[in-house]
């Protein structure tokens, strides 16, 4: 498909039109990077250049957080409810043009366009679910002596710095806003530098719903622009979706403020020998999220433990099912994986294939660049799997973060629970089994944030709170923990 033609094309100039050629949105004005500089937005399906971005840095930073602390004080004032107004309507807005925002990310992460419709109604949706909460966001009475009253207050922290992946660009661009505005902060958020284009067109309609100052977009490469804002001294708190290796340089950079940490996973799922083999199978591929991201996804099950009495069934069914994934050009409906984020990622993850390869792992699917002449040009690695890994092995150690899944198989369970905890993550462990008394002891032992049994990754419900143990993270997200982090305590003590 030409991108001169159709929906795709007629997004993207609406976008850069309405962006007024990609401008970065500060106290809700268009604006260039002070410095002039630009950067290139690439659409990873052709491996071409569709948009120049401002490259912002440290002068951008200091006006976005000006903006953002001037427009504090009436922000956090409002009642609960008025900011609760201002967040559904941008909901409402957001969910009005959930094609046109699914389409950009599209075009310009690679993920699929109709994945990538369901993200941004996701994103959309945070705002509902955090303007319900908002009454939550109470603080309790003390005990005291009489003539005495003694109560707490949870107060926001001001300016919040929001920093985010490149994964799920409009979920994350617009759903990680809502429950730091909720509890009265105001924000700037920094998008990833390979995919800034939905969260700059963001702008549009954060200019439509709130007042100037109160969301600020600025775009800019990490260490320089999202570390100005890391360590900026009016921004008391930081949220911060990434890889382990950037939470470590932001945990340095930050200096004292409060700090939540939502990073990188190497999932096991847990297969015990008395499952039903096609739902399991079925189970492993949805949680792969080979059709939702190509497998870049924080939450992928990238281990499997699989018994090894029903191993060789395990693998046919998931071969046969991965067969099916039809891997195409982002912009297509039909298209349920796409190719990945960057060529310097594509070149990552074939390294990784090339290391499994080395160590002994068998390809039993992919391995390689996605078939077909249409794909030639782009990023498109192939569905692979790998049978015969072992624990140890660099493919089953370290996050990939692409469509590549690695098998191993399991004999005796003190072992295999060993190495399945054996890992620098710790966010989310799948266990599968029929019996109950298994499941749950399993769901004890493992040590991770999230825990599903006789699950997958598509089950995840708001509410829930999602995060890791270990080098996974610190925080949790989607639930009213995430909501109350962004307030801080504040005790009063009177004396009648
Ligand atoms: P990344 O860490 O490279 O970049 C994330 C963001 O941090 C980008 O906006 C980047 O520009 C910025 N950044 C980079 N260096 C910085 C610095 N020194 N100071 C401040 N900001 C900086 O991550 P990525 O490659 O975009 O995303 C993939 C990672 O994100 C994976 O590890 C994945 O598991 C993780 N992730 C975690 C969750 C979760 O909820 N736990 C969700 C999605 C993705």
């Amino acid at each position: 498909m030409n991108l001169a033609d159709g929906f795709a094309a007629q997004v993207l100039s609406r976008a850069r039109e309405e962006t007024q050629d990609w401008k970065m949105l500060i106290n809700n004005e268009w604006v260039a990077a002070r410095s002039g500089a630009t950067m290139a937005s690439v659409n990873p399906a052709y491996d071409e250049e569709i948009a120049r971005v401002p490259a912002g840095g440290a002068e951008d930073i200091e006006l976005a957080v000006r903006a953002a602390k001037a427009a504090f004080p009436a922000w956090s004032r409002l009642h609960v409810d008025e900011r609760a107004a201002y967040c559904k309507r941008f909901a409402q807005a957001l969910r009005a043009e959930a094609r046109e925002f699914g389409m950009l990310d599209a075009i310009d992460s690679g993920n699929p366009f109709l994945a990538m419709v369901d993200d941004a109604k996701k994103g959309a949706s945070l705002h509902d679910f955090f303007a319900g909460l908002g009454m939550e966001i109470k603080g309790e009475t003390i005990p005291t002596p009489g003539g005495g009253l003694d109560y707490t207050r949870l107060q926001p922290f001001g300016v919040v710095g929001r920093i985010i992946p490149f994964n799920h660009p409009i979920s994350f661009g617009a759903g990680k806003l809502a429950p730091a505005l909720i509890a009265g902060n105001t924000v700037v958020l920094k998008p990833a530098d390979q995919t800034p284009l939905s969260a700059l067109w963001l702008g549009k309609l954060v200019r439509e719903c709130f007042p100037p100052g109160v969301v600020n977009i600025v775009t800019g490469d990490g260490p320089e622009c999202g570390g100005a804002l890391v360590a900026h001294k009016d921004v008391r708190r930081i949220a911060f979706t990434g890889s382990v290796e950037t939470g470590r340089a932001i945990t340095r950079q930050a200096g004292i403020k409060t700090l939540s940490l939502e990073l990188g996973g190497k999932n096991p799922l847990v297969i015990y020998p008395d499952v039903d083999i096609e739902k399991v199978a079925a189970a492993a591929v949805a949680g792969m999220n080979f059709t939702r991201s190509q497998g870049q996804s924080c939450g992928s099950n990238s281990r499997v433990f699989v018994h090894a009495s029903i191993k060789k069934d395990f693998m046919d069914a998931v071969v046969a099912l991965t067969d099916r994934i039809a891997v195409g050009l982002p912009e297509l409906e039909a298209t349920q994986m796409g190719p990945v984020v960057t060529r310097r990622h594509y070149e990552r993850v074939m390294s990784y294939i090339e290391a499994g390869r080395q160590e002994g792992a068998r390809v039993v699917r992919g391995g390689g660049h996605a078939p077909g002449e249409a794909l030639r040009k782009g990023c498109f690695v192939d569905v692979t799997v790998f049978d015969q890994v072992r624990h140890g092995m660099k493919i089953e150690q370290e996050e990939i973060f692409g469509p590549v899944m690695s098998v191993l198989e399991w004999t005796d369970e003190a072992t295999m629970l060993e190495e399945v905890n054996d890992s620098e993550y710790g966010l989310c462990a799948n266990i599968w089994t029929n019996d109950i008394s298994t499941g749950l002891r399993m769901a004890d032992a493992v040590e991770c944030g999230y825990v599903w049994v006789n699950g997958h990754g598509g089950k995840r419900y708001k509410g829930a709170p999602f995060g890791g143990f270990k080098n996974s993270g610190i925080g949790r997200e989607h639930s009213l923990e995430e909501l109350l982090s962004y307030t801080q305590v504040k005790n009063i003590n009177v004396t009648f």
